[in-house]
C-alpha cells in the first residue's frame, strides 16, 4: 500500500500518519519529495482493509499494490485454471462451446436443438429455466419442469448442461439438475447468491454485469472462490453502450485484460453482446482470436416462436457454419475444443 500525502501536509500530520501505521503493526517508509511526500507501507495488507487510511488528515490518496481480489488473481495462481464441467474442460487451452436456446422450452424442441448443436461441435448445452426478465409479465421460465427437460436432454445427447440460477434459495434445486450454474449479468453483484453458489460443488459461469468494471467482475468471482468453490468461468457478454445499433457493447479487450489479471478462464457471449444474428459470427471469432476460452451462443430452430431472445438466436444451420469456422480458428490458435465426456455404460 502506498499513501500519497497532500502537498500541504504539515509535519504534525505526517507524524500522525506514521503513528497510525505503526499502531496497525506495520512498517513504513517515508519519502519526502520537493512537491509530494509519500509513505510506503510494508507488511500484511489484510491488516489495512478495515483501516480508513484515506480519512487520516493529510492523506491525499491510498494506492494498493496488490489486487484486492486475492484468490482470483494471478499472484495467487500463476497458471491458467482448467475448469472441469462434468468431463468438459474449459481453460488452459481447452475451449468450452456452449450453445442452446435462451429459455428451456418444450421437450421435443430442446431435443432437436441439442442434437443439432452437438452435431456441430458444441460441448455444453444451455437453456434458462429461471429467466430474469425486465418485465414481470414476460415469460419467466418453466422452473423445475424446465430443469427436468434440460437434464433429460443433456443425458440423451451426453452433453453437460448449464442453466441460470437467479435466487440463493434455488441453488440446491438447480444444482441437482445442472452440471454448471450460471449467474447472469443482472445478478453478478447479488452477493447472497454468489455466497450460495460458492458453497455448492457445481462449477459456476459468472457473467459480467452490464455496467460492471473488470475489477467488479473479479471481486464477484472472489466471493465464490472465498466460499471454497474454485470452479469459476467468467463471461464477457457486453456492457451498456451509448449506441443502440447493438444490444450491448462487446468489450473484446476484456478477454486479454482478464487473462493478464486472473487465472480464471473467460469465455465470450456474442449473442447477448450484440443482440443481432449477423454480428454473432464475427464477434465470436474476434473473442477466440483475443484468447477466449470458449464461446456461448444462443440457438433456436424457430426464433419467431422463441419464448425469449428470439431476435438474437442463430438458426441451427447458422450455428453449424459458425462452429466449423471456430474449429478452424481453434486449430490455428493451438487450442482444443474439449471433447464430450464418454457416456457412462
Ligand atoms: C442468458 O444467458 O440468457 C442471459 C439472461 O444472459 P445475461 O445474464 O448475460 O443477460
Ligand atoms: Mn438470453
Amino acid at each position: 500500500m502506498i499513501l500519497i500525502l497532500q502537498n500541504n501536509a504539515t509535519d504534525a500530520q505526517i507524524d500522525h500518519v506514521l503513528e497510525r501505521v505503526e499502531e496497525l503493526g506495520l512498517k513504513h517508509h517515508l519519502s519526502r519529495g520537493t512537491f509530494r511526500t509519500i509513505v510506503g507501507i510494508i507488511g500484511d495488507e489484510e491488516k489495512l482493509h478495515a483501516a480508513s487510511l484515506d480519512a487520516i488528515p493529510g492523506v491525499a490518496e491510498v494506492i494498493p499494490v496488490l489486487q484486492p481480489y486475492k484468490l482470483a488473481s494471478l499472484e495467487a495462481h500463476p497458471d491458467p485454471s482448467v475448469i472441469d464441467v462434468s468431463g468438459v474442460k474449459i481453460g488452459g487451452g481447452y475451449l468450452g462451446m456452449i450453445a442452446g436456446p435462451c429459455s428451456v422450452e418444450d421437450r421435443d424442441r430442446m431435443m432437436r436443438i441439442a442434437e443439432s448443436v452437438r452435431e456441430s461441435g458444441a460441448n455444453l448445452f444451455r437453456g434458462g429455466a429461471y429467466k430474469p426478465r425486465t418485465s414481470p409479465y414476460a415469460f419467466q421460465g418453466l422452473a423445475v419442469e424446465g430443469l427436468k427437460i434440460l437434464r433429460d436432454v443433456g443425458k440423451a445427447f451426453g452433453m453437460p448442461v448449464v442453466t441460470e440460477v437467479t435466487d440463493p434459495r434455488l441453488v440446491e434445486t438447480v444444482s441437482e439438475y445442472a452440471d454448471m450454474l450460471q449467474v447472469g449479468a443482472r445478478n453478478m453483484q447479488n452477493f447472497a447468491l454468489l455466497t450460495e453458489v460458492g458453497k455448492s460443488k457445481r462449477p459456476v459461469l459468472l457473467k459480467r454485469g452490464m455496467s460492471a468494471t473488470i475489477s467488479d467482475l473479479l471481486m464477484c468471482a472472489e466471493y465464490i472462490l472465498s466460499q471454497g468453490n474454485a470452479n469459476v468461468v467468467l463471461c464477457e457478454r457486453g456492457v451498456k453502450g451509448f449506441d443502440s445499433v447493438t444490444r450491448n457493447l462487446f468489450d473484446v479487450a476484456a478477454v486479454p485484460v482478464i487473462h493478464g489479471l486472473s487465472h480464471l478462464p473467460v469465455i465470450v457471449d456474442p449473442s447477448h453482446a450484440t443482440g443481432k444474428p449477423d454480428l454473432i459470427p464475427p464477434c465470436a471469432m474476434a473473442g477466440l482470436a483475443a484468447g477466449a476460452d470458449g464461446v456461448h451462443v444462443e440457438v433456436h430452430d424457430c426464433p419467431e416462436q422463441a419464448k425469449s431472445d428470439g431476435p438474437q438466436a442463430l438458426l441451427p444451420e447458422q450455428y453449424r457454419e459458425l462452429a466449423s469456422q471456430m474449429k478452424g480458428l481453434a486449430e490455428l490458435l493451438g487450442k482444443t475444443i474439449s471433447p464430450l465426456p464418454e457416456p457412462l455404460t
